[in-house]
Parts: C-alpha cells; sequence; structure tokens
C-alpha cells in the first residue's frame, strides 16, 4: 500500500545520509519530492533524476536552511513547481564539535542557525500555506544527544533540545488547524560519514546498542513515513526515539 500518494513533501538537506534515505522511501509510497542541499550538486542532480524515474515528481533545490529570506523564496517555488506542500521535514544539520573550553563562538552560532533557527526559518515560511489547507505534518530531525547532551556537543545538544522545545509548542499552537509537528531523535545512524571511522571504534559502539547494531537512513526514513502519513493521524507533539533502544 502507498501511504503518501500524490502527497507534496519538501525535505531540507536530502543530497546525502538520513535525507537521502526519506526521500527516496517517501516517492516509494507516492509522494511528490521537493528538496534541499546547501553544496553538493551532483549528488542532488542524481537523486532528483533517481526519484523522478519512481514516476513522482521531484526537484533539487540550492537553499541555505540558516536564511530566512531564502526559506521564503525556496518555499514559494516550490509551491509554484508542485501547486501545495502538504510535509515538512526539516532535516538538515550539521556537526561542530568542540570541547566547551575549545568551542569559538563562531562554531555555536553555526550550529544554531544551521540545525535550530532553520526549522523556525522554514516552519515559517510554510505556515500560512498549510494553515489555508487545514492539514499538514511537520517533522523535525533532532537527536538522542539533544535529549541526553554528550560531551563535545554542547552547540548541537543545545540545538537539538531547542528543535524539541520549538517542536512540542507548534504542535500546540497549531493542533486546531489539523496541523501535526513531531520530532524524531535518532541515535547513531550509520551513513558514509561513520564509514569513514575507525571500525574497531563504531562497532564498541554498535555493542553498546541493545539492538546491536547502528541504525540505517532507512530506519529513520520509515519512522518519517509513519509521522507524514495519516497512520499517525492521532499522533503530535511527541519525540519519536529511533535509537535501537540507546536511552533505554
Ligand atoms: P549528512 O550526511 O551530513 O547530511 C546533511 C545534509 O544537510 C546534506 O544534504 C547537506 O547538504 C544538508 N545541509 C547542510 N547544511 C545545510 C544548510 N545550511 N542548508 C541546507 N542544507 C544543508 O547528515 P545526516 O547524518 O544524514 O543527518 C541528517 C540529520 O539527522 C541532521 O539534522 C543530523 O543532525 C540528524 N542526526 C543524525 C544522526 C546520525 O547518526 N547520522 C544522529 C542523530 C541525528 P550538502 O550535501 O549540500 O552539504
Amino acid at each position: 500500500m502507498k501511504l503518501l500518494e500524490g502527497k507534496n513533501v519538501i525535505i531540507t538537506g536530502a543530497s546525502r545520509g538520513i535525507g537521502t534515505g526519506i526521500a527516496k522511501i517517501f516517492a516509494n509510497h507516492g509522494a511528490n519530492v521537493a528538496f534541499t542541499y546547501s553544496s553538493s550538486e551532483g549528488p542532488a542532480a542524481e537523486l532528483e533524476k533517481e526519484l523522478t524515474a519512481m514516476g513522482v515528481k521531484a526537484k533539487a533545490y540550492k537553499s541555505n536552511a540558516a536564511n530566512f529570506k531564502e526559506c521564503e523564496s525556496l518555499i514559494a517555488s516550490v509551491l509554484e513547481d508542485f501547486g501545495g506542500i502538504d510535509v515538512l521535514i526539516n532535516n538538515a544539520g550539521i556537526t561542530k564539535d568542540n570541547l566547551l573550553m575549545r568551542m569559538s563562538e563562531e562554531d555555536f552560532d553555526a550550529v544554531i542557525e544551521i540545525n535550530l533557527k532553520s526549522v523556525f526559518n522554514m516552519t515559517k515560511a510554510v505556515q500560512r500555506t498549510l494553515l489555508k489547507q487545514r492539514h499538514g505534518s511537520i517533522i523535525n530531525m533532532s537527536s538522542v544527544v539533544g535529549v541526553k547532551g554528550n560531551a563535545g556537543q554542547t552547540n548541537y545538544a543545545a540545538s537539538k533540545a531547542g528543535i524539541i522545545g520549538f517542536t512540542k509548542s507548534v504542535a500546540l499552537e497549531l493542533g486546531s488547524r489539523n496541523i501535526r509537528c513531531n520530532a524524531i531523535a535518532p541515535g547513531f545512524i550509520e551513513t558514509e560519514m561513520t564509514g569513514k571511522l575507525d571500525e574497531k571504534t563504531v562497532q564498541s559502539w554498535r555493542d553498546a546498542i541493545p539492538l546491536k547494531r547502528g541504525g540505517s537512513p532507512e530506519d529513520v526514513a520509515n519512522a518519517c513515513l509513519f509521522l507524514a502519513s495519516d497512520l499517525s493521524a492521532y499522533v503530535t507533539g511527541q519525540v519519536l526515539h529511533v535509537d535501537g533502544g540507546m536511552l533505554t
């Protein structure tokens, strides 16, 4: 059964990793996919082709999620190209890890702007459209680190914890208009990036997880599929942990 037939979805940061996984699974379920990237032009063009070949409408947009005006014009372009937006996935994110002692102001600000302010920018830009149509699902990518904290990631943890507060507040503000807003808190998800890490270290991380493996982009994408579709019609303001039991 196709869960998102004919729905228009916008995903930030889908040129790699988890975002790419979401785009593919959503297209497989019949969704038209608009997605953004920041610099990976080649992979974004390839993904656009791949999704189009799956029989849905797909388009890549170069857009900086941290920039308020760029988000406004992005949403205007997507509305023109796709004719509507039913689901927003705020997935774009970066890390700039360091101990607080060594963290620069620039690295703190960059992570807050790209990870957290981007969620404000995109939600604000899409809000009017969702309000008018009286339905919509917003999914924000938080992290286990936003719930638990992590040494060396004060900036990242603050941005991801901020996303949770933002998510719950939007759920309260927009619930009466049938607009749902939830967050996902992935644990350790294995992507090309983690493939470059030392295998022994990665194995020790896997061993510490109750399900004894790292997650895949598809694991996160399937949770997004649930929150985007009508299967979760009565779910809002929640943080769904996709972490193999890490926080249990
Ligand atoms: P990733 O592989 O590094 O991909 C990040 C994506 O975000 C890329 O498509 C990148 O575009 C895009 N991006 C970066 N800065 C942007 C900006 N300013 N504007 C628009 N797009 C931008 O990351 P990932 O591992 O898939 O993670 C995706 C999300 O899940 C992030 O929010 C991350 O914090 C969260 N998360 C990940 C894990 C994990 O273990 N991987 C765990 C918990 C939470 P370019 O390719 O053009 O740079």
